[in-house]
């Protein structure tokens, strides 16, 4: 997304992914995403997130291939339930159109799922689901097309700043840049200096669940979901392969990672039995059976919100890493904002939280 927004604003780009664009080990894979505008992070993004609807239309506008489907999402759990309250606080805050509807009107209007008599669903129109590799593929060619040199397969080892450029050292060698944007995702540490206690990878899991009726899982008829339950939390991606609703549990521990090549591919039984068990108790039309289990890596920071912005070791390393959980939605706008940075040292649209440098002591 990065590479796309410089190469539009006529910048001479060379990106180097240790692996393909896209690939399958970082943290934009694993079949779906979610999209969302109510925001229970808080209504400071909701700028943010309007301007990334608006650049996820012009990046698929014309393209063969869907990288988002608009289908409503639900935050479902009690009212009392801290992100009920949030997103219903965001919309209200932002004046972001939205339904709070019942246990009875979701029975009626969404039967995939099963809610106590004292829970609700709150509708986010503006919500939706992405095919995420889709759409890093997407970005990669209308970069390429705009001139933008992609070498795969090439790690970055080291990043040194000197006086008169930036250089980029890999096994071929060594390359001087004027500015350089570090994009890391959970290989976030490797370089810079911000420490595991700051931002570290963490574990994610994903599990997919067979529809009885495929088509009233599918995106016409089911929106994306968040579910805060006592015996169960997690995000819900409706059916995107044909056969099986996606659910990545919260409820359980995301455990933190020393290497992003630690990272287990199996999981354990008691993690895969805890979510059976919450989607046999919420979600009627699934059989609570995976039939995929999947592992994925993120990086997080230590306060859950993303690093964008000059390092303090040197204004010409701009990052955007650390996006814990949460990146995938705005990353167009996190491509702009980096831009505006490496063009002019700030970005309006920039968001206090994510200064890269509110970390005491860390930041290059
Ligand atoms: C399972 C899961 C579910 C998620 N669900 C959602 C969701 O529903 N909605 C949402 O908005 N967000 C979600 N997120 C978060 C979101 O997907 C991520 O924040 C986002 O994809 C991060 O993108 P990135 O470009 O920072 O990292 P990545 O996609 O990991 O890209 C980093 C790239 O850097 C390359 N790289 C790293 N180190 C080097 C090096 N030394 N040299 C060369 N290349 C290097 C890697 O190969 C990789 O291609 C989820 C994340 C996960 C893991």
């Amino acid at each position: 997304m990065t590479a796309w927004q410089l190469a539009k604003r006529g910048f001479d780009v060379t990106v180097f992914d240790q692996w393909n664009t896209p690939n399958d080990r970082g943290a934009s894979a694993g079949e779906s995403r979610i999209f969302r505008t109510i925001y229970k992070e808080g209504p400071d993004y909701v700028p943010v997130l309007k301007k990334s609807y608006d650049m996820w239309e012009e990046l698929q506008a014309n393209q063969a291939t869907s990288v988002l489907q608009m289908c409503g999402g639900l935050m479902i759990g009690r009212p009392d339930t801290h992100d009920v309250e949030a997103v219903i606080s965001c919309a209200e805050a932002a004046d972001l159109d939205h339904r709070v509807l019942n246990s009875h009107d979701m029975a009626r209007e969404y039967p995939q799922f099963r809610l106590d008599d004292d829970e609700v669903g709150v509708f986010d129109p503006a919500s939706g689901v992405f095919r995420p590799e889709a759409a890093v593929l997407t970005a990669r060619k209308e970069a390429e097309r705009l001139g933008a040199d992609f070498r795969t397969y090439t790690r970055i080892l080291n990043i040194r700043p000197l006086s008169q450029h930036v250089m980029i050292d890999t096994h071929d060698g060594a390359q001087a840049f004027d500015k350089v944007v570090v994009s890391t995702g959970p290989w976030v540490n490797e370089l810079t200096d911000f420490g595991p206690d700051i931002v570290a990878p963490r574990r994610l899991v994903a599990m997919w669940f067979p529809a009885r009726d495929v088509p009233l899982h599918t995106p016409a008829n089911m929106p994306i979901s968040i579910r805060r339950h006592p015996e169960g939390g997690f995000s819900c991606f409706p059916v995107l392969d044909g056969l099986g609703v996606k659910i990545l549990p919260h409820h359980l521990a995301w455990a933190t990672l020393d290497q992003v090549e630690d990272l287990p591919r199996f999981v354990e039984a008691d993690v895969v039995r805890s979510t059976e068990h919450a989607v046999a108790r919420l979600m009627p039309g699934l059989d609570p059976t995976p039939f995929r289990v999947s592992t994925w890596t993120e990086g997080f920071t230590k306060d859950e919100a993303p690093i964008v912005g000059p390092s303090a070791q040197d204004p010409r390393i701009v990052l955007a890493v650390g996006m814990s959980g949460q990146g995938f939605k705005f990353s167009p706008m996190m491509g702009s904002i980096v831009t505006d940075m490496v063009e002019n040292g700030s970005s309006t649209d920039a968001i206090g939280l994510m200064d890269a440098q509110r970390f005491d002591g860390g930041g290059s």
